[in-house]
Order: structure tokens, then C-alpha cells, then sequence
């Protein structure tokens, strides 16, 4: 898709750098892709001779800093949602490949490790008057097909309210949490993850197998420009309130079922997976190709997405892959779907 152009999703791809394991196993394997960021290219290596091309709207390196990835893949939605469109920011790829390194982290050792969230978060601080503005936050996690508060863990199965006219989406069971500056905006995402690993460790599941979805609500109140018309008038009326969305989602491991065992409630997990990222991807691909039916109703996942997907929204997707050619089957799916997308 385009660049900040609303309706269609724009995907760039990241690559994680090998970890100390790939460094000393595969030490004698090429990476099973190879990276052209100058022309957006991607080569996925079939054997030694083969190489397929893929082009994508933004090609970040295993050198590319989370601030260029925030630049690229956040910054044109959040402007967005700043301008009182609403927008999303979703990561998608196999478990251990950096979906939440890339949008989830919180930097505390070194502030320049800070993913997207808390990058978007601070552009927002940073262009609101909080004096006539406000800022509120909500956390969640949808494991099979259930959506949990994050931020109360008593709230564990909260309804999704679509609006029939306006077709907005609102969950008026989550915890909304007005937001003041960034320290508390932190402190927040660390409860968030405190709860999700309660509520996972009771759930006898890991955080791989759930979506993890930040909602902020950025409302602004503007003081309308003056017309050169009369001054009376201007003075009488009222300003205008902007209202944005951003949702940013860390999906689920895309990895298939044939990996994650197909036993009982393991399987369960993986059919509820399945079921979310295929209905994501056939949205997706919907809007890439502009057909009129966009199938959100079909998992509870796109029914959330819904006024923040497609239309006016600004939709940015990242797809991360790692190096390794031992995963060079899971690393071709996740490079098709976002394909799929474009
Ligand atoms: P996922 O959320 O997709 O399962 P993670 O974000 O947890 O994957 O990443 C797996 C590991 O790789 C983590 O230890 C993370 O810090 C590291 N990692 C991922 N991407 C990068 C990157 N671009 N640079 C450095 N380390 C990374
Ligand atoms: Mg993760």
C-alpha cells in the first residue's frame, strides 16, 4: 500500500538480528533471506541457486533502530490519530522473531530499545495541550476468541459494541485509564504485563498464544481559526473536538499447528489462532483489493479492528522474520501474508 494513505495497509518487514544460539549453530548457513532496503526488496533464499524477489513498502535491516522503525511503520498513523483518524499499528510473525521488541519495549535500561507504544505515546504527550485535551488508555488481551482487561484481571470476558449507525467499536466493560505523562503511562504497561502473565500462568498458556492490544483515545478540543469574517462569531463558537483511536496489537505467534502440538487444549489454541490472523488476513486482503465486503464479522479480532482498519483509518502492519534457514518454512508463510496484504 501507499504511504499514509488511508484505506490501505502498509506493510514493511524486519528482520531480527541472529541471537548468540544462531550465531554459533547455524554459523556456517547463510541467513535465509537477504535484505535490499535501498530498493525495498526482500530475497528469500529457496536453495543455493534460487532466490525469490518480494518488494514491500518499507525493508528494515537487522542494523535498522527501533526509532527508524518507529518513524517508518507508527509515525504517519499516529499523526493520524492526532488529526482525529483512527489508525493501526499490528506486528505479525512467528513467536521469537520481535513482534514485541518491536512494539512493546519499554526501554528501561537504555531509552533508545523503546518500542512503538511507548514512542507513539511520547508524540502524543508531546503534541496535546492536556489543559484542553485527554488522553486514555486501555490494555487487552483476546485469548481464544475472550477479550481480557489487562488492567483489572477480575474483567475477563468483555463485549465488543459496534455502533449500527456510526460504526464505531467500544468496549464499555474495559478499563479506560487517563493518561498524564509518561512515567505513569509505563508504570501502566508494566501492570498490564503483570496481569497477563497471572492471568496466561492460570490459563496454563503463554503470551505467544494470545493478541495483546493497546487502545488509546486521543481527544482534542481545537480552538477554531479565526475566518477574517467577525470577530463575533469567532468568539462564539465552540471549538472543535477531535476525537482519534489508535490500536496497537501484538499478534498472536503465527507459527501453525503441525509446531504447536495437536492435543487438547494446545490444538484449541491453535484453531482460535488460526481462526483470528485468517479472518485478519482476509480483511486485509479485502481492503488491498478494494472489494466492498470486508469480512470483519468473521472472528472477534477484526470485529475490534473495525472502525480502526480500512475507510479513513491509517493501517500500518510490520511483519518480522528471523534469520535463521531452520525456519525458513515459517519465515516464507509470514513473508506470503504480507504479500497478501499489499
Ligand atoms: P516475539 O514477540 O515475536 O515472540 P520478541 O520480541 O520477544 O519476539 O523477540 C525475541 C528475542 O529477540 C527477544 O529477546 C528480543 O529482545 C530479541 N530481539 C527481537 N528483535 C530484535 C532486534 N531487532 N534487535 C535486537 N534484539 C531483538
Ligand atoms: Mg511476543
Amino acid at each position: 500500500g501507499d504511504a499514509g494513505v488511508p484505506g490501505r495497509v502498509r506493510v514493511a518487514v524486519r528482520l531480527r538480528p541472529r541471537n548468540g544460539e544462531e550465531m554459533i549453530a547455524d554459523a556456517d548457513f547463510a541467513d535465509c533471506v537477504e535484505l535490499q532496503p535501498e530498493v525495498k526488496r526482500l530475497k528469500l533464499r529457496k536453495n543455493n541457486w534460487d532466490t525469490d524477489t518480494f518488494e514491500f513498502d518499507e525493508v528494515l535491516t537487522e542494523y535498522a533502530s527501533q526509532k527508524r522503525v518507529y518513524e517508518v511503520v507508527a509515525k504517519p498513523v499516529v499523526e493520524g490519530v492526532l488529526d482525529g483518524y483512527n489508525g493501526t499499528i499490528m506486528a505479525y510473525g512467528q513467536t521469537g522473531t520481535g513482534k514485541t521488541y518491536t512494539l512493546g519495549q519499554l526501554g528501561e535500561e537504555d531509552v533508545a530499545d523503546r518500542g512503538i507504544m511507548v514512542r507513539a505515546m511520547e508524540d502524543i504527550l508531546a503534541q496535546v495541550s492536556l489543559e484542553t485535551d485527554s488522553i486514555s488508555v486501555s490494555y487487552l488481551q483476546l485469548y481464544m476468541e475472550t477479550v481480557q482487561d489487562l488492567l483489572d484481571p477480575a474483567n475477563d470476558n468483555i463485549a465488543i459494541v459496534e455502533d449500527p449507525k456510526s460504526g464505531d467499536v467500544s468496549l464499555p466493560g474495559a478499563t479506560l485509564v487517563e493518561i498524564r505523562d509518561q512515567h505513569s503511562f509505563l508504570e501502566l504497561l508494566q501492570l498490564g504485563e503483570a496481569h497477563r502473565f497471572a492471568a496466561n500462568t492460570k490459563l496454563n498458556t503463554e503470551s505467544s498464544r494470545s493478541h495483546a492490544i493497546l487502545m488509546v483515545h486521543v481527544r482534542r478540543s481545537l480552538k477554531t481559526e479565526s475566518n477574517g469574517n467577525s470577530h463575533m462569531t469567532k468568539s462564539l463558537k465552540p471549538p472543535v473536538v477531535r476525537k482519534g483511536k489508535l490500536v496497537v496489537v501484538d499478534l498472536a505467534g503465527s507459527e501453525r499447528i503441525s509446531k504447536s502440538g495437536s492435543e487438547g487444549h494446545t490444538l484449541e489454541e491453535a484453531k482460535s489462532i488460526n481462526l483470528s490472523l485468517s479472518a485478519l488476513g482476509k480483511c486485509i486482503n479485502a481492503l488491498a483489493e478494494n472489494s466492498s465486503h470486508v469480512p470483519f464479522r468473521d472472528s472477534k479480532l477484526t470485529r475490534l479492528l473495525r472502525d480502526s482498519f480500512g475507510g479513513t483509518a491509517r493501517t500500518s502492519l510490520v511483519i518480522t522474520i528471523g534469520p535463521s534457514p531452520r525456519h525458513r518454512g515459517e519465515t516464507t508463510s509470514t513473508i506470503m501474508f504480507g504479500q497478501r496484504a499489499m
